[in-house]
Parts: structure tokens; sequence; C-alpha cells
């Protein structure tokens, strides 16, 4: 397991709670629009600092009573086997744990959802990306991925055991309206929906840079097609 970062406070990261974000390296997807490529490129990955898991526990220790939860994001935390061991080092000492994922681990997933026999899981939110229509998957996120792996996740969280969101960023030229109703399709019923406009930031593929973002307006349109379909959708 590789810490490439932490930070130490977050008041949006993790709903309704006071976190720290812990970024682990590495991925495998190749998102061309990717604002992170030094957690997911592994040439970028030789380059950074990394954060020893003894300092990262030093640090939570004396962020007990102070911070409610931890936020673990990627690159994608759920290609580390020793994930669960690592939530539960965090959950010993008291934190809410919140996983940031790309869904293409259901199996994984499945395990830290579930309730052992202690009665709680070794995690309390999920937050998936849904990243682009079922149809558009498997040739758009970089690599070939396997698209049941990703409705596998969905079903999972959708079964609604612990608290989750699904988030789709509206990358222009990979994304528009018409798409957002078809992934809005997919995952009807779910508890919350968010969707996040593109940043044009120093992307894994550097023609991404140039993108301009959607203008709100029409972020606010799809918004308004598909809420119908969620408890909650909003724009973030
Ligand atoms: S956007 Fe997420 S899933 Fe895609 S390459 Fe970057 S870290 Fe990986």
């Amino acid at each position: 397991m590789e810490i490439g970062g932490i930070q130490k406070l977050t008041l949006i990261d993790y709903p309704g709670k006071v976190a720290c974000t812990v970024f682990l390296c590495g991925c495998n997807f190749r998102c061309p629009w990717c604002y992170s490529k030094e957690l997911v490129l592994p040439e970028e990955i030789k380059k950074q600092p990394k954060i020893s898991e003894k300092e990262f526990f030093d640090f939570l220790k004396e962020r007990k009573g102070l911070l409610e939860g931890v936020v673990i994001c990627g690159g994608e935390p759920t290609i580390n086997k020793a994930l669960p061991e690592f939530c539960e080092k965090i959950k010993k000492l008291g934190f809410l744990i919140k996983l940031d994922t790309n869904g293409s681990n259901p199996k994984m997933l499945k395990s830290l959802t579930s309730l052992p026999r202690s009665g709680s899981s070794l995690i309390d939110y999920v937050a998936m990306d849904v990243k682009l229509p079922k149809e558009k998957y498997s040739y758009s996120v970089g690599v070939k991925i396997d698209v049941k792996k990703i409705e596998e996740s969905i079903n999972i969280l959708k079964q609604g055991k612990i608290d989750y969101e699904f988030r789709t960023t509206i990358v222009p030229t990979v994304l528009d309206k018409e798409d957002i109703i078809e992934i809005a399709k997919w995952i009807k019923g779910a508890k919350r929906y968010y969707l996040q406009n593109f940043r044009a930031e120093k992307t894994i593929n550097p023609k991404f840079e140039k993108i301009k973002p959607y203008p709100d307006k029409y972020l606010l349109e799809i918004q308004k097609t598909i809420s119908p379909s969620f408890e909650i959708c909003e724009i973030r």
C-alpha cells in the first residue's frame, strides 16, 4: 500500500463530517481527463514523495476527537489487497470511513460493505464514480474493462446496506445531456446522484486541458431532467 499524500482537513469530501483524506497510489483505469496523474501513472508515482503507514497512523492518533472521519481516495483504493486491514486499523481508532471508488472491484466492495459479526461494516460511506453510460464504458476509460463489474458495484450499493452516492464528472467531448440521461436510467432509484463539472487541470491526456467546461446552465438543465429518478440529485 503506497500513500501518496494526506489532506489533513476537509469539510466537503465526507458529507456532514469533519474529515481528512488519504490518497493511495495506483489505478487500474487511465481516464484521459483524470486530474490525478501523480497517483495513477507509475512513472509519475515514482517521482512523488510518499508517506509511510506509520506516519499516517501517528497523524490519525493525534487527531482522535478532532476529526470524525477518513476519506480513502486514489488513484483507485480497491486495487490494494491490504485495503480491508487498512480500514480495520482506521476503524479501531474510532474513525468513520468514506471510500471513493471507480466501482471496478465489486468483490472488494462487497466485503468492505458487509456486516461482520461485530455488527458494523468496515466502511461507512461510498462515493462511486459512474463515469459513462454502460455502452461507452469499455472503450472510454483508457483501458479495456469489464462493465459487468461496474454494474455489480452499482447493484451492491443500491441495496442500501451502507450510505452511498453515485457521481459523474461531465466532461465535454466525452459526455453530453443524452449520455447523462442514459446513466440516470442505469442507476435510477439511487439515493444520491451528484453531477460534477469538469475542471481543465493537468490531465492524463494533455488535450483535455484545453477543453472548456459546460456552462452552469447546461448542467442545471440536465439536473432538472433527471432529478425525478433520484431522492437527491445535485450539482457540485
Ligand atoms: S479519474 Fe479516477 S479512475 Fe480515472 S484514472 Fe483518474 S483516478 Fe483512476
